[in-house]
């Protein structure tokens, strides 16, 4: 088959790798001026930085994990990390997942966190229904004191939002849910290990996350467009056609409000629904630094409160791989999310970094390099409208024989990991396409 797939992110250039393993003739179609997305890398200087926040390698899925190594020239072009994450609560580091480091709180913190989770936990098993708001579900599943001292602050400081206005049902899976054991192990002082799919994870030595692009189309066997801006997607009988070359089918993995207006043939009804799948942006202040010693010995830190400035999160990122900074010197980067709102200047600079000062995390005399990027496509926003116009949305591309998915192609809250799962599934679909020629509706577990 004939197969133009749009967008040259991880989802687009891994399904591209995959059917022309098949013999099929792929076109890759990119708007920017080089394939990655989300995943691009960039250098300043004797810099590297990851352009959207710090990514790392890692799956539950061996197939998926071992994918994306042999992409990045294996064990020997990945750096091996034991993840050691924390949360800088007020004056003091706590391990990260927060119920698992309770145990490094306050008297009083530890009380308040374990009485209010015995407390939830009770009412749950009373049968107290699951709330179907964010806002509620947090003490609903964490109790009051986890909620107050780090979900809820941490959470709207993401969000930029009222907790109450966003859903609760895709927190499973993403926000951990610690067995009372493990709270109670953690609060009398037995260290527990939370989030462990995700205890050591591999990045690439040379290059930055973008690696994990570049080895998926090196040798990738399909044709890469780049610059390319797609105006007009249609059907045209049993094929397609885009901006009038003819192909035998469409697979789109762009941002689906960006690439709605090409779509000739979606109802208005879709459009509309579409267009209100508005993203949570996210600037990514990349920060290189002269150092006197090395960097403590952390992959990332988490900064729940206002007095800490705007970041959420801090990547000590020349601690990924020594070849992202100069000798001497060291990274980070600080994620600060946004609902379109946020114009970085020097003086926003200023201020996140004597933030992070304050916060213990560096020395303003130390910083030799501080510039952002802004990511529009960062975050979906899960407000209560979310899964069902989402629904309706992949419902119409499911139906209509194009086929859509990628982090902001389907808005699943998806990690590259579980992209490159997703094309492997969109493969197999499209290998019972070529085999039978019948075209069924796409359906992703
Ligand atoms: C802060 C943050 C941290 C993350 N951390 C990790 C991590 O640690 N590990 C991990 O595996 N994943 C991580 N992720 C997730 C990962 O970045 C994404 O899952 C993945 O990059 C999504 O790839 P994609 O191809 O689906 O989408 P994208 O990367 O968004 O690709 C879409 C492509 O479409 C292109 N495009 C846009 N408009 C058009 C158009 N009109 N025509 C043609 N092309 C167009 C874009 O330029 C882009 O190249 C993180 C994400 C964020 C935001």
């Amino acid at each position: 088959m004939k197969i133009a797939i749009l967008g040259g992110g991880i989802s687009g250039t891994a399904l591209a790798r995959l059917c022309a393993a098949d013999g099929h003739r792929v076109v890759v179609l990119e708007q920017a001026e080089r394939p990655g997305g989300l995943c691009k890398s960039r250098r300043h200087g004797e810099f590297t930085f990851d352009e959207a926040g710090g990514h790392i390698l890692f799956s539950k899925d061996r197939r998926v994990l071992d994918w994306q190594l042999a992409r990045c020239g294996g064990e020997a072009g990945t750096v091996r990390t034991v993840r050691n994450t924390k949360i800088r609560w007020h004056d003091r580091w706590v391990p990260y997942p927060f119920e698992n480091g309770v145990g490094h709180l306050t008297p009083e913190a530890i009380v308040e966190c374990v009485a209010g989770y015995v407390e939830a936990y009770v009412g749950r098993r009373m049968g107290a229904p699951c709330p179907a708001n964010f806002g509620d579900w947090i003490p609903w599943r964490m109790g009051e004191g986890f909620a107050r001292h780090f979900m809820v602050p941490y959470n709207e400081k993401i969000w930029k939002c009222d907790l109450r206005t966003m859903a609760s049902d895709w927190v499973a899976g993403r926000v951990p849910e610690a067995p009372i054991e493990d709270i109670l192990r953690s609060a009398v002082g037995i260290d527990t290990e939370g989030y462990a799919h995700q205890s050591v994870f591999w990045f690439p030595r040379h290059g930055g996350f973008e690696t994990l692009v570049r080895g998926t189309v090196d040798g990738g066997g399909f044709t890469l467009q780049c610059g390319v801006e797609v105006s007009r997607v249609e059907r045209r009988g049993e094929s397609f056609a885009v901006d009038g070359e003819a192909f035998d089918l469409v697979v789109n993995t762009v941002p689906l409000p960006r690439i709605e207006p090409a779509f000739a043939d979606m109802p208005e009804a879709v459009r509309a629904d579409v267009r209100a799948l508005r993203p949570i942006s996210l600037v990514n202040l990349m920060i290189g630094v002269r150092l006197d010693e090395p960097l403590p010995d952390l992959s990332w830190v988490y900064l729940p409160f206002a007095d800490q400035g705007p970041t959420n999160r801090v990547t000590y990122f020349s601690n990924y791989s020594p070849h992202n900074a100069p000798p001497g010197h060291g990274s980070f980067l600080a994620e600060v999310t946004h609902r379109g709102e946020l114009r970085p200047d020097a003086a926003w600079v200023a201020d996140v970094i004597r933030a992070l000062e304050r916060a213990g995390i560096l020395r303003r005399e130390q910083v030799v390099l501080a510039e952002w990027c802004d990511n529009e496509f960062a975050y979906i926003d899960q407000n209560l409208e979310f899964g069902a116009r989402i629904a309706r949305v992949r419902r119409w591309f499911d139906d209509s024989g194009y086929l859509t998915f990628g982090r902001f192609g389907r808005y699943e809250y998806h990690n590259s990991d579980q992209c490159i799962a997703r094309a492997m599934q969109v493969h197999e679909h499209i290998r019972t396409l070529a085999a039978t020629g019948r075209r069924q509706s796409l359906r992703l577990p």
